[in-house]
C-alpha cells in the first residue's frame, strides 16, 4: 500500500517541474534501509521501503531527482549520479523536509561519491562531511595477513563428497580443480588468514 504522504509527495514534487508523474509502486522490505528505482521507460518509479521514515522520503526523492533529471543526449554517456543529478537531488531534499546534514548522511551511505558532488554544490556541512570521512578511511586499519600453512606442493585427496588438498585441507574445486589435475608441474599453494 502506497502510503498518502508519498503519493501526495510525487504529485507536488511533478507540478512544481511541471513533469508528469511516474506510477509509484510501493512495497515494504526488512531492515531499516530503502531501496529505489526509476524507470524512465515504464512510466514507474519503485520503492521497497525499510523501516526509517527519513530514509524511506530520502529514497523516493532520490528516484524523483532521477525522474526529473533530463535523459542523457544522443551519444553522451550517461553519467548516473553526476553532478547535474545532484544539484537536483540535494535541491529536492531541502526543499521536501530532509535537513542539509540528514541528506548528506543518508545519500552519502549509499554513494560516497555524494559528498565530492555535495562538496562542489555548496551544501553546508558537506566540507566537514567529506574531510570526516576522509580521515575515518586513513584512520581504518590495514587488514593483515598472515600465514596459516607455509608454501606446499598440492596433493589431491578424496575428503567425503569433496576434493582437499592433503597438507592444508583446503577444499579443491571447479577450474582450480581441473587446473591442478591438468598441470604438468606440481601446483604450490599457500594458506593465509587475514585477522
Ligand atoms: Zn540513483
Ligand atoms: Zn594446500
Amino acid at each position: 500500500m502506497t502510503p498518502a504522504w508519498a503519493a501526495e509527495l510525487v504529485a507536488r514534487v511533478c507540478a512544481d517541474a511541471s513533469v508528469a508523474p511516474p506510477r509509484l509502486s510501493w512495497r515494504s522490505r526488512a531492515g531499516a534501509h530503502s531501496t529505489g528505482v526509476a524507470r524512465r521507460h515504464e512510466g514507474l518509479i519503485a520503492v521497497r521501503a525499510g523501516a526509517d521514515q527519513l530514509d524511506q522520503r530520502l529514497t523516493l526523492l532520490h528516484e524523483l531527482a532521477h525522474w526529473l533529471s533530463p535523459p542523457p543526449r544522443r551519444g553522451r554517456r550517461a553519467v548516473h549520479h553526476g553532478r547535474a543529478f545532484y544539484a537536483v537531488a540535494f535541491d529536492l531534499y531541502r526543499r521536501h523536509g530532509l535537513d542539509d546534514a540528514d541528506a548528506l548522511r543518508l545519500e552519502s551511505a549509499r554513494y560516497r561519491s555524494a559528498l565530492p558532488h555535495a562538496v562542489a554544490l555548496g551544501i553546508p556541512g558537506a566540507v566537514e562531511a567529506l574531510a570526516a570521512h576522509r580521515s575515518t578511511i586513513r584512520a581504518r586499519p590495514r587488514r593483515r595477513w598472515r600465514v596459516l600453512v607455509p608454501e606446499h606442493r598440492v596433493v589431491l585427496e578424496r575428503d567425503g563428497r569433496w576434493t582437499v588438498c592433503a597438507a592444508c585441507r583446503q577444499r579443491v574445486v571447479g577450474i582450480n580443480l581441473a587446473r591442478i589435475r591438468r598441470a604438468r608441474r606440481p601446483v604450490r599453494h599457500v594458506l593465509m588468514a587475514a585477522s
